[in-house]
């Protein structure tokens, strides 16, 4: 497996929060970044709203716009949705799939993260895929295999380091205030590296990005960030305020 380090990324899910004033927002990360130690990428993902206001404010910065969720097909009759190809066009080059709170609110199976993985790489993003087991999977021990199994079917020879990042997010960390044990993220992180070996080879899969997310704060990133195979941060509530957003980027 490659040993080159591997970039950081703190990605910033604003979730369905943001009207035209957090433009400010938008601009306060932008300033922050400057600051930041090479090696450390930002990516703010606004609601579809902003993405092309955020786009242009963000224009000429390090810091990457991305959408939430597209749907799979590039156009159509699809009321209410949006393609990767709007996104692209609106200014992202990321798009997250298959969030926890899609899978559970909008019934999303892992056959449809799959087509918007698909949808995502066909409009040029990369695809921020979201695994991860609820609080039952977990207590039952079924943490890993489940883990396992959602990376697997997302999968196939056309992923590489540079369409994909994969975020483990467990259920029951995001919005909780609890995260796992470093030890337990260790775990599920290595389980997921070793799926991508399984699938596009030890080189490549060494190159993935595979982000933490779940309650992450400044006052937790230093010790996640420092787990084997932890490449980044997806941030939720925390991503809505700059300076914590970016502290959590210094953290790294
Ligand atoms: C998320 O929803 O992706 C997330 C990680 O949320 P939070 O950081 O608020 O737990």
């Amino acid at each position: 497996m490659s040993t080159a380090p591997r970039r950081k990324l703190i990605a910033g899910n604003w979730k369905m929060n943001g009207l035209s004033g957090s433009i400010s927002l938008a601009n306060e990360i932008r300033d922050g970044a400057a600051g930041l130690r090479e090696g450390v990428d930002l990516l703010v993902c606004p609601p579809a709203t902003l993405v092309a206001q955020v786009s242009q404010a963000l224009k000429d910065s390090p810091v990457a716009v991305g959408g939430q969720d597209c749907h799979p097909e590039e156009s159509g009759a699809h009321t209410g949705d949006i393609s990767a190809e709007m996104l692209a066009d609106a200014g992202a080059r990321h798009v997250i799939v298959g969030h926890s709170e899609r899978r559970e609110h909008h019934g999303e199976t892992d056959a449809l993260v799959k087509k918007k993985v698909a949808a995502a790489h066909r409009a040029g993003l990369v695809a921020v895929a979201c695994v991860g087991e609820t609080r039952a999977q977990r207590e039952a021990g079924e943490a890993l295999a489940v883990v396992r199994s959602q990376v697997q079917a997302l999968l196939d020879q056309s992923v590489n380091s540079q369409n994909m990042v994969i975020a483990y997010e467990p259920v029951w960390a995001i919005g909780t205030g609890l995260t796992p044990t470093v030890d337990d993220v260790a775990e599920v992180h290595a389980a997921i590296r070793d799926v991508l070996v399984s699938v596009i080879g030890a080189e490549e899969a060494g190159r993935v990005g595979i982000l933490y997310g779940g309650s992450v704060k400044p006052s937790n990133a230093q010790e996640l960030m420092a787990v084997e195979n932890v490449d980044g941060a997806l941030v939720g509530g925390a991503s809505l305020k700059a300076a914590d957003f970016l502290a959590i980027a210094r953290a790294c």
